[in-house]
């Protein structure tokens, strides 16, 4: 975490180029096999995933994209070990999230994973700082070290300035931000986004969709959003399709007819 500020905002595709060929087989930081999810209501039964199979790879920018009730959010709570599948199995990093006890998988969503969520759900309470430095707090990191640290992913994230203040002081852009730095803070291997984008404008989305792809590129780290906002697709190196609980398709963005960065501005 010592770069500039800025330093990145030129041309991404070099950088997801490299992530790709760095890309081999078995080179999957999240698998899910078989896949389904049945939520039961009283006599009722919904059947939100039908059956997913899919390789995540370490590095990649990943989107799931498809209309609301598609069954977005579930997948995403499974590849994030907030829930476990029905039937079939999600590994993350070759463990099965389904046999892990309570400590592992506290571990897990504490130091493995970040999550950004679309209404930011950062603490009302905390400052913006406090609220970053939460999970480093959890994850046993001496106070101290937690602040410097926070200090730190809050100035990448460009809210040097807005350390002391809480939401409320804050623009939904910032917030979002608070919300990307915090996911930060315990260097996952993978950030998974749930329409991070779902609740700001068209420019203030645009900005937080190029941070988390500049944020990919610095540290590596897997990027996994589930969205239908459009904007998304530039940023990603594969769009996972999602209808009706099933895998429509997958594509690498080279193989979509779109012009990389010409999605910006459009919906
Ligand atoms: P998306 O995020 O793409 O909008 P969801 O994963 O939230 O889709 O939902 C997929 C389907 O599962 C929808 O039909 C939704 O109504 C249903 N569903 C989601 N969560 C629950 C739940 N906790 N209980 C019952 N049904 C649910
Ligand atoms: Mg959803």
């Amino acid at each position: 975490m010592t770069h500039e500020p800025d330093a990145d905002k030129t041309d991404h595709r070099e950088g997801a180029e490299g992530a790709r060929q760095g890309v081999t087989a078995g080179d999957a930081v999240v698998r899910a096999v078989g896949v389904t999810k049945v939520y039961r209501m009283g006599k009722n039964t919904i059947s939100a995933l039908k059956g997913i199979d899919l390789e995540i790879y370490r590095g990649e920018y990943l989107s799931i994209m498809g209309p609301s009730g598609s069954g977005k959010t579930t997948l995403f709570n499974m590849v994030g070990g907030l829930d476990v599948p029905s039937e079939g199995a999600v590994y993350i990093d070759e463990v099965d999230v389904s046999q892990l006890d309570s400590y592992e998988l506290a571990w897990l969503r504490c130091r493995k994973v970040g999550y950004i969520f679309q209404t930011f759900n950062i603490l009302p309470v905390l400052t913006a700082l406090e609220n970053v430095t939460l999970p480093m707090v959890f994850a046993g990191i001496p106070p101290a070290e937690a602040r410097d640290k926070g200090e730190q992913i809050l100035k990448r994230v460009g809210l040097g300035e807005r350390m002391t203040h809480r939401p409320f002081e804050l623009s939904g852009g910032q917030q979002q931000r608070v919300a990307i730095a915090r996911s930060m803070a315990n260097d996952p291997a993978i950030i998974l986004a749930d329409e991070p984008t779902g609740n700001l404008d068209l420019k203030t989305g645009t900005e937080i969709i190029n941070l988390l792809l500049e944020l990919k590129e610095e540290l590596s780290v897997t990027v996994i959003s589930a969205t239908h906002d459009m904007k998304m697709l530039s940023a990603s190196d594969r769009i996972l399709w999602l209808r009706d609980g099933q895998v429509q398709r997958i594509e690498r963005r080279e193989d979509l007819d779109i012009e990389v960065g010409a999605v910006d501005g459009e919906s």
